[in-house]
């Protein structure tokens, strides 16, 4: 049976009841209650009571009652009392009955070899005789033997019941576990077919479930070795382990239903028939790719910003010195250009540590924002004409429609957003220095575009470059300085104002950042994220 199907507990409690309340009517009971014995009674699996034919409340009026009588034991396994009438009504019993027949209680010990499994206490007319006493009409000739054979009987079905209810629970325990894990799951029989494949493992392969039980496990995650090479039957963890080995954290590499491959960690172990024999395998699964991704992350952190800051130091410095020796030798022009760059220098220290104080904020979710209506043309304009006084080499050409509707949005960020994507238009355009800039409105949104003819972006790195210290290729060795920060906070901008970024380019032909902001009838209500 599947970990995705777990039993009912009902049947089990179901189980309880039928056997209790034959038990009753054997004996020629009306109605009755069990009490587990403490002996027998686990508290994770079995409830104290099992009802029959007597409610909730009249219950504890039973219990009291049989607390003051004389208690069965092993030697007198059956006591019987006489019911005051007024007890017997409050009991629920039929009123002819009472007054008639009269009530019996009757309490009855069942133990086995192992020791007391519980107490049965039942209400009979008086006048009743079980099969199992003397003085019955059916079997005049009824023994206590045979009263002592029903109870072993009775005992052995109990204790098969009550261990059960232990089954059912510790299975939905499991279950839960199972379903919820983090980590993938997987089982299989002797024949290596899967028997179990959990949610986490159904995400991690595309794979749902009822599409992989039953088959082959290792032809639905086509294991392979770290090179990429296929694992061989003698490589199978599962094997392994039902050899008898240890297969902890393997690394290895599995295929996902579309092909995709994950680097993995797997533990594998193995249940034993009682003789020993591998019945089950069971394949721990762990994602290493994510892991690997924010080790990777934090670890190119580290080296981008040292090599980010290293480089303007060493300028400023390199400056700094010869200004040190040679001041007295240098004329104006030369005085001039040099501490040039130390100020272009210095500036990029300081935009290096904004956009690193910046990304931290974003972060924590600390990026306030001041909304208002903003005239996204006038923006653009002013933008280009400072950019343009900056490089004057460049040429721009803007492409902005008609009356072009405001939006709603926080203009010292959407200027970010707009110098961050022309920095990087000039930046990774080493040889054609040409830009455009559109903007056009949409029913919904207004959509402004920066196009460059540079260096472009392949596909798969066009998915990576809006995330955090993402920079095209190794980034220690990109000739352009960086910290793979502008996009990410770009992003962060746009989506903060209800808009979307996206980029279109092709490699060696050029690329275009496109970012949409919500028109001003259509912008969510102003905020401020602190
Ligand atoms: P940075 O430029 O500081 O590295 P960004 O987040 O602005 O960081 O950009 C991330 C990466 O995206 C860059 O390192 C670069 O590889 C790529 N990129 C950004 N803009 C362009 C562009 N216009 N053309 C080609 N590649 C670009």
């Amino acid at each position: 049976m599947s970990w995705s199907l777990p039993q009912q507990a009902e049947d089990s409690r179901d189980q309880m009841t039928i056997l209790i309340g034959s038990a009753v009517r054997l004996l020629c009971g009306e109605a009755g209650v069990f009490v587990v014995s403490n002996e027998a009674f686990d508290p994770q699996s079995s409830s104290e009571y099992t009802l029959y034919q007597i409610s909730e409340p009249a219950l504890p009026h039973l219990l009291s009652y049989v607390q003051e009588a004389m208690q069965p034991n092993s030697l007198q396994p059956l006591v019987v009392e006489t019911v005051p009438p007024d007890l017997a009504i409050q009991l629920g019993l039929p009123e002819d009955v009472v007054e008639q027949q009269g009530i019996e209680c009757c309490s009855l010990a069942v133990f086995d070899q192992a020791g007391p499994v519980g107490m049965l206490h039942f209400l009979r007319p008086s006048t009743a005789r079980s099969c199992f006493e003397p003085g019955n009409e059916l079997n005049d000739t009824a023994s206590e033997g045979t009263l002592r054979l029903f109870i072993a009987q009775l005992a052995t079905g109990l204790r098969f019941a009550l261990r059960s209810q232990g089954l059912v629970k510790e299975q939905g325990r499991l279950a839960a576990i199972f379903q919820h894990s983090k980590e993938g799951i997987l089982t299989v029989d002797n024949a290596l077919r899967i028997i179990d494949f959990n949610p986490a493992m159904e995400d991690l392969t595309g794979w749902q479930e009822s599409e992989v039980l039953g088959q082959f496990y290792f032809k639905v995650l086509h294991p392979k070795d770290r090179q990429g090479n296929d694992l061989g039957l003698q490589d199978s963890p599962i094997l392994q382990a039902f050899a008898g080995q240890e297969v902890v954290d393997r690394e290895m590499v599995i295929c996902a239903r579309d092909g995709q491959r994950f680097l993995v960690s797997v533990t594998a172990s193995c249940v034993r028939s009682a003789r020993g024999e591998p019945m089950n395998g069971i394949l721990n699964v762990r994602d290493l790719t994510r892991e690997r991704q924010q080790e990777e992350q934090r670890s190119t952190f580290i080296s981008v910003i040292s090599h980010e800051l290293k480089t303007p130091i060493a300028i400023i410095k390199g400056y700094a010195s010869t200004l040190a020796d040679n001041y007295a030798k240098l004329d104006a022009e030369g005085l001039h250009s040099r501490l040039v760059a130390v100020e272009e220098e210095a500036d990029r220290l300081d935009k290096l540590v904004g956009n690193l104080l910046y990304a931290s904020r974003i972060q924590a979710n600390g990026l306030q924002m001041d909304i208002a209506t903003l005239d996204l043309e006038r923006l653009i304009r002013g933008v280009v004409r400072r950019f343009q006084a900056k490089y004057p080499d460049v040429s721009i050409t803007l492409d902005i429609s008609e009356s072009l509707p405001t939006v709603m949005a926080d203009r010292e960020r959407i200027e970010e957003v707009l110098q961050n994507l022309l920095d990087n238009a000039v930046k990774y355009s080493p040889r054609q220095r040409a830009i455009t800039i559109g903007s056009h409105a949409t029913g919904e949104e207004v959509i402004v575009s920066i196009s460059d003819a540079g260096m472009g972006i392949s596909l798969r790195d066009q998915q990576q470059i809006f995330e955090r210290f993402q920079r095209v290729g190794d980034p220690l060795m990109q000739s352009t300085p960086g910290a793979g920060l502008g996009l990410y906070i770009c992003r962060a901008i746009v989506e903060a104002h209800g808009g979307r970024i996206w980029v279109e380019s092709t490699l060696r032909q050029g690329s275009t950042f496109s970012f949409s902001l919500p028109r001003e009838e259509k912008a969510p209500l102003p905020m401020v994220v602190f």
